[in-house]
């Protein structure tokens, strides 16, 4: 992701969530309950203790410590000033220890080329300019053998209903504008894009929210949220 892969206005919008991101029922809400199913996802399929890690489009920091807390060596970065800041802040909450910067995927692609055993990138692909620049700076993070895992929305009806209509108009769990459609990616459109980085495609997920009770789950459904894990050949 070169400077210019950044949309400013999307900058904007996070950083204005910046000083609530950590409030469970703040508007990060979705982010928080779908937390523990996304660290599970890596966990799984990465050996964590002592794994570095890069937390690409970290936020605040959710996923970052999370996997912080199950061992990893993590480096978070985000081009959200106020949300890089929250993120360092909450550090001294939960006494975890995580590298934030506030970098671009394309300058820590060039600061640590094949660096990393994982590199996780969950709902960002869905708020830059271009897609396909991000899977390339992700891909050259990654060590030979090391793993991508991307989480994002389905460019579907079913995505448009719950993501757009239903979080952001009918239940307000989100301010309104937090996504647009047309920028929604289909599993298979994302898997091309890793394949053109040479990324083996491992698992597509579906992720399951129901926003009522708050619980989440891996399913086979990706119709709304789904996430994925490729492989960098060894
Ligand atoms: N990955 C985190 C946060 C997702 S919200 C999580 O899932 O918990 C999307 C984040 O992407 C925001 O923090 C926003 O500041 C960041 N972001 C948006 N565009 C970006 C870009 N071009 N480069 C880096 N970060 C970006």
């Amino acid at each position: 992701m070169t400077a210019a892969n950044v949309s400013p206005a999307e900058i904007a919008r996070f950083d204005q969530l910046a000083a609530r991101w950590w409030d469970p029922d703040g508007e990060s809400r979705p982010l928080h309950d779908l937390n523990p199913v996304r660290a599970d996802y890596v966990a799984a399929r990465v050996d964590l203790r002592g794994a570095k890690v890069a937390d690409v489009g970290c936020g605040g920091g959710l996923l970052s410590e999370a996997l912080a807390r199950a061992g990893a060596q993590v480096t978070g970065i985000d081009l959200g000033e106020k949300v890089i800041g929250i993120a360092r802040l909450h550090l001294h909450e939960s006494n975890l220890k995580v590298d934030y910067r506030k970098q671009s995927s394309a300058e820590l692609a060039a600061s640590e080329p094949e660096s990393f055993d994982a590199v996780c990138c969950m709902e960002l692909i869905e708020h830059v300019p271009d897609p396909a620049a991000l899977v390339h700076d992700l891909a050259a993070m990654l060590k030979p053998g090391g793993r991508v895992f991307l989480s994002t929305l389905n460019r579907t009806p079913a995505a448009f209903g719950a993501a757009i209509l239903g979080a952001e108009y009918l239940m307000r769990l989100l301010p309104r504008g937090t996504h647009h459609y047309a920028q929604f990616l289909k599993p298979s459109e994302l898997a091309r894009l890793l394949r053109i980085e040479g990324l083996e495609l491992e698992d597509v997920s579906g992720l399951g929210y129901n926003p009522l009770n708050r619980k989440a789950w891996l399913s086979r459904v990706t119709a709304v949220n789904y996430i994925l894990c490729a492989r960098k050949p060894a």
